[in-house]
């Protein structure tokens, strides 16, 4: 039997795409980036590793997913629990 289970989306981030490409894009022009909440500084974390960006209110935790920057624009990553393509899980 085989039971559907993955119709629900992981959790959504704070900042939508959009949003964090308008804060991104703001950044990169060297603009102070408010956050969109309270109104208050978003830092930048930066993974050096993975060469991936997150933006992140320094108040309220206001996150934007990972993503990196190709010339083509944003590329998101994808956060949180993986989804693993194939069958069931059974361990
Ligand atoms: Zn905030």
């Amino acid at each position: 039997m085989s039971a559907k289970g993955g119709g629900t989306p992981p959790e959504p981030p704070n900042l939508s795409s959009p949003e964090v490409v308008a804060l991104w894009a703001k950044w990169r022009a060297g603009d102070v980036v408010p956050c969109p909440r309270d109104g208050m500084s978003v830092a930048l974390a930066v993974d050096g590793a993975a060469k991936s960006y997150r933006l992140v209110c320094t108040q309220c935790g206001l996150a934007s997913p990972w993503f990196g920057t190709t010339p083509s624009g944003l590329v998101f990553r994808n956060t949180g629990g993986a989804t693993l393509p194939g069958g069931p899980l059974d361990e």
